[in-house]
């Protein structure tokens, strides 16, 4: 495998840090390829403005006609490049990130909002009366599979489905459907650990092995079975669910993964 790991969390000796480095050092050891985007430590910049686009920026700012434009001209800034370069060379890409107010951080948020411009995540493909562009199971990073690995500081009972979180597939749809999936990339159940605000020292040893028997596992594991777009699944042109498709006693987000 290729894999990228994209890091977000300040500190170096943070339970999500350990997990990262982990995952380093297993999936070298095990003959793969890593490269890491360690977010904070590059100081990576989050908020996407006209800077992005230098003096070719429109006035008024058209984010994503201006990031599209610079990603055909090859014009974007070197560091969206350099990311952009990675998410093509990697055939797996795992986020790691602690869950913060239900999502995650926002210096990921902004790697996502300028890395994954126009032309190159959305956009892509025909847009006419019966085709809404190639997305959700096909796009520029089709082929590629992710992997979310996520700290939650509560615990998991809060997170099913009468917990007073809700479901934490219905929180990470946001980001396994309408970030990962949007461009083709397939994903994977996500590996969460739950409670950790009340994590200890001695807790850590079974949570590393666990990890690690995730991450020697990833190529044998079924990646969420989200509907493709563009293969019969939906309404031309209102991409509705047709009818008859819905699972049984399944409504809100689930509606959109294959039974
Ligand atoms: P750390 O604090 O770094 O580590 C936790 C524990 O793990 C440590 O105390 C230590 O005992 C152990 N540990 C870490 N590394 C090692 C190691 N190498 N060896 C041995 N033991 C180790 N939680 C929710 O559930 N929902 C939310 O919406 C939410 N929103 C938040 C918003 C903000 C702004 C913040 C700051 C927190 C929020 N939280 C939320 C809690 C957050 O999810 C947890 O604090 C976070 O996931 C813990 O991860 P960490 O890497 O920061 O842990």
């Amino acid at each position: 495998m290729k894999t990228l790991i994209v890091h977000a969390h300040p500190e170096p000796k943070s339970l999500n840090s350990s997990l990262k480095d982990i995952a380093v050092s297993t999936l070298t050891a095990a003959g793969h390829e890593v490269q890491i985007s360690d977010l904070y430590a590059m100081k990576w910049k989050a908020a996407v403005d006209a800077e992005d686009y230098g003096p070719d920026a429109s006035i008024p700012l058209k984010v994503a006609a201006d990031s599209g434009r610079a990603f055909d001209a090859g014009t974007l800034t070197p560091d969206v490049r350099a990311e952009q370069e990675k998410l093509l060379w990697a055939d797996t890409i795992i986020l790691q990130f602690p869950l913060w107010w239900y999502t995650m951080p926002a210096i990921l948020k902004g790697w996502v909002d300028r890395v994954f411009t126009y032309r190159f995540a959305y956009g892509v493909g025909e847009h006419s009366d019966t085709k809404y562009g190639e997305r959700f199971g096909e796009g520029t990073l089709a082929g590629r599979r992710a992997l979310l690995s996520v700290t939650a500081g509560g615990p998991e009972s809060h997170y099913t489905a009468r917990g007073i979180n809700g479901p934490i597939e219905d929180l990470l749809f946001p980001i396994q459907h309408g970030i990962l999936y949007y461009p083709g990339i397939d994903v994977l159940p996500p590996f969460v650990l739950y409670g950790t605000d009340h994590t200890t020292d001695e807790d850590f040893p079974a949570i590393a092995q666990a990890w690690k028997q995730r991450l020697l596992t990833l190529e044998s594991t079924e990646p969420i079975a989200f509907r493709r777009q563009n293969f019969g699944d939906y309404e031309i042109p209102s991409l509705w669910l047709k009818e008859g498709l819905e699972p049984a006693g399944r409504n809100g987000f689930g509606l959109h993964v294959r039974a």
